[in-house]
């Protein structure tokens, strides 16, 4: 019945596997689409809810970062974009009697799955010091504890104001505000876990850290390279993108180390064709070997260097730097080596090289397999290396795109959620508001959680998510959260990071995205930023789940005013009261906005400005587009290891579990699997459904176990595993990361596989 949560805790998971799917979506997408929507919000509020999806006048997706198309359809959403919606539209509550009937201990032994299935949270809960579960507490009570413990801090540095990439960027703009008028830098988030590989590569490399290429670029693209990503999961609509890409001749170069349904075949739900035969989409498949992307691109790259007429000279000369120290450190690439990096043969690389120098307009998307590495940063250096050889910037049909994987994560570092602040971003702010913001960088997400650890910060403030599941090393993470003066968490729905806390403890309930959001000004709505730098609104449209929630905009402004005092001459009340007033200092602050208010009234939204795509210009140290002559570097593995990749279900987004299944695998009703090749299993005599313990290793030495996996013989690359996050978060050591970007490793880690001592 709609609205009714699951009782029992299916904690136990009892997996059952079967052959993997070939196709994507169609149909059973469809069919499971609304029978998941129809379990949370009953059949008239699913009509209600997802036909102003993604609509000009309705409510952006809170799935993935993937830009709307100028027309839109009638059902402009995917499977994972309705559950995301479902789970937050859905009819169930979490009241103060749910916190009375569930002490702490008892949420702190639920799955993940469980606890988000409850619903959505209807007051201010406050677990005070000592007490075993959280009571129902008013909003100006509940302000005034964080005031309380945020004015006890020895500095300001002793508190982090965490962001998950949901926010608004209204929110996030008026956040980043409060923070370092309260005198801290520490704005660690969601991004830190993933693109930060990406913008730190892409801000050297052509001087600003996001994506090139607008929707349009990939329908004029000829060949388009999908490496380290499963968009049939994680930013379904892409799979249109790249079908529509292929109607108009492009080409697709898939690299992963798994084959996955939906870059195999997409069966499109939105024409009769489509959802009958569908359409194949990868033209050619890359299995490569965890990690070995940055040998791959090498590789290509050599072989451009020593065909005749592949380099675009012209630009090469005109726009770049740094050519001729690139061209030898690629000429001297080591074949052998670096071809066995890649876990590829000779024959692939060079049908890979025909296609490449057939093609005059090339993309090259990514996301999490190519950003969660030790080698992450010279890897993404590699392929803007690839692609400037050809001059495949700043033209139509070309250039980069990393893929977000959270509504606005890139509009959230737009607005200045960043703990390493432009000097320039803080002049502006400075100018703007009167007051002297702080200049010492502060901490990211694995130095917010070595802080915590080590009693450097003592309270934790999170604007959505659900920091502890998404965070690497579970056991030191929680462990470090726990020795918290405070944990807050401004959130829509239960998570395990509220039965991981403080001393103290609050949870505030904030509206949604798909919620009216009506303040002293009137019906208010947001912005977001997607994955291409497109800007538009978003409007809620549903009645709030309890009228009890505050929007973020709200709880910021009321937070500032309590923390900041008569002191501050922000004028917060204002900006609580009407977010245009926000958007018309984010006009004066962030570059690209002036005109905001104006802008974002046309419901297409607008392009923000990108220097190297719209004029071949590269603010870069040198002015130019930098190539980069890195050491090829490949993720080792001693004898009898494999190299474990975390990874998302199909019935999962982030940290949120949706359901049990991973039906594109072959895998229902359990989340504790491990994918293993047949041939490595055999070696390593795993049968097929026997259960095994993870351990990774790591240079401390420390014992870090995920027990009780059943073993599924699946088409991995050969010495290559792969299993769900976040149940394997606790096997990545916190400072196993990425060079320069200090992203966790999450998808190279080493691990040994025991028989398991639990089944
Ligand atoms: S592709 Fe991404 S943004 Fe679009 S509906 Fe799906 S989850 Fe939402």
């Amino acid at each position: 019945m709609a609205g009714k949560p699951p009782q029992s805790d299916p904690v136990q998971d009892a997996p059952q596997v079967s052959e993997p799917q070939h196709a994507a979506a169609g149909l059973p997408a469809i069919g499971h689409t609304l029978r998941m929507a129809q379990r949370q919000m009953g059949v008239k509020r699913t009509a209600l809810t997802l036909l102003r999806l993604n609509q000009k006048d309705g409510f952006d997706c809170p799935g993935c970062a993937w830009p709307e198309p100028e027309h839109r359809h009638t059902a402009e959403f995917c499977e994972n974009g309705a559950k995301a919606v479902a789970e937050e539209a859905t009819l169930r509550r979490v009241t103060p009697d749910f916190f009375a009937a569930h002490p702490v201990a008892d949420l702190a032994t639920r799955s993940g799955y469980w606890l988000g299935q409850q619903g959505r949270l209807t007051h201010p809960m406050y677990l005070a010091e000592g007490a075993d579960r959280y009571e129902a507490v008013s909003w100006e009570r509940a302000f005034d504890i964080v005031a309380e413990e945020l004015k006890a801090l020895a500095s300001p540095d002793e508190a982090l104001f965490y962001t998950s990439g949901r926010t608004s960027n209204e929110a996030a703009f008026l956040y980043q505000l409060f923070a370092r008028e309260f005198g801290t830098n520490n704005l660690p988030d969601c991004s830190n876990m993933c693109h930060e590989s990406s913008g730190s590569a892409l801000n050297e490399t052509i001087g600003i850290g996001k994506g090139s290429v607008l929707l349009e670029d990939l329908y004029k693209a000829d060949l388009i390279v999908v490496a380290g990503q499963n968009p049939g999961t994680n930013h379904p609509r892409m799979l249109s993108a790249l079908e529509k890409a292929k109607a108009g001749g492009a080409r697709i170069i898939t690299v992963n180390p798994l084959p996955e349904a939906g870059m195999e075949r997409f069966k499109n739900p939105q024409t009769a064709q489509g959802m009958l035969k569908g359409a194949a989409l990868t033209d050619l498949f890359l299995q490569i070997r965890i990690g070995g992307d940055q040998a791959l691109f090498r590789l290509l790259n050599k072989l451009i260097l020593e065909t005749e007429g592949a380099v675009d000279t012209a630009f090469v000369d005109e726009h770049t730097h740094g050519y001729e120290e690139f061209a030898e450190a690629a000429r001297a690439a080591d074949w052998d080596e670096t071809l066995t990096a890649t876990g590829l043969t000779r024959a692939q690389i060079d049908e890979a090289l025909a296609m490449v120098l057939a093609s005059e307009r090339t993309i090259v998307c990514w996301a999490m397999g190519l950003t969660q590495h030790k080698h992450s940063v010279p890897t993404i250096r590699e392929v803007v290396n690839f692609l400037l050889l050809r001059g495949n910037i700043g033209r139509p049909g070309a250039g980069v795109c990393p893929v977000r994987g959270h509504s606005n994560v890139q509009g959230d570092r737009t607005m200045g959620i960043f703990e390493r602040p432009a000097p320039a971003f803080l002049d502006a702010l400075e100018k703007e508001f009167g007051f002297a913001p702080p200049r010492g960088h502060g901490y990211d997400v694995v130095r917010a959680i070595r802080a915590m650890r080590d009693d450097k910060a003592k309270v934790f403030f999170a604007m959505g998510g659900n920091f502890v599941s998404a965070s690497p090393d579970t056991e030191v993470t929680e462990a470090a959260m726990r020795r918290a003066r405070l944990t807050v968490h401004v959130s829509t729905k239960l998570n395990r990071s509220h039965a991981v806390t403080g001393a103290r403890a609050l949870i505030l309930p904030t509206l949604g995205r798909t919620e009216r959001d009506l303040q002293g000004g009137g019906e208010q709505f947001v912005t977001v930023e997607d994955s291409m730098g497109m800007v538009h609104a978003s409007r809620g449209r549903l009645e709030p789940a309890s009228e009890h929630l505050l929007s973020e905009p709200a709880i910021v402004c009321r937070l500032a005013r309590r923390v900041l005092g008569e002191g501050s001459r922000t004028p917060w009340e204002e900006f609580e009261k009407d977010y245009a007033t926000v958007r018309d200092r984010i006009a004066r602050v962030v570059p690209g906005f002036d005109d905001f208010n104006a802008k974002v009234a046309d419901p297409a939204g607008f392009a923000l400005p990108h220097a190297p795509r719209d004029e071949r210009r590269f603010p870069t140290a040198t002015g130019k587009a930098n190539f980069t002559a890195a050491p090829v570097e490949y993720p080792k593995l001693p004898e009898g290891r494999l190299l474990l990749q975390t990874l998302r279900s199909h019935d999962q987004y982030n940290t949120t579990i949706y359901g049990l299944d991973d039906r594109y695998r072959g895998i229902r009703n359990g989340r504790r699997v491990v994918l293993v090749n047949p041939e490595d299993a055999r070696e390593l005599g795993l049968a097929d459904g026997s259960y095994t313990d993870l351990v990774s290793e790591w240079k401390d030495g420390v014992e870090r176990r995920a027990a009780g996996f059943r073993v599924v013989h699946y088409p991995t690359a050969r010495g290559c595993a792969a299993a769900y996050y976040p149940e394997t978060n606790v096997l990545v050591p916190l400072d196993a990361t990425a060079d320069t970007s200090n992203t966790p490793a999450s998808k190279s880690v080493v691990v040994r596989l025991e028989q398991s001592v639990t089944n």
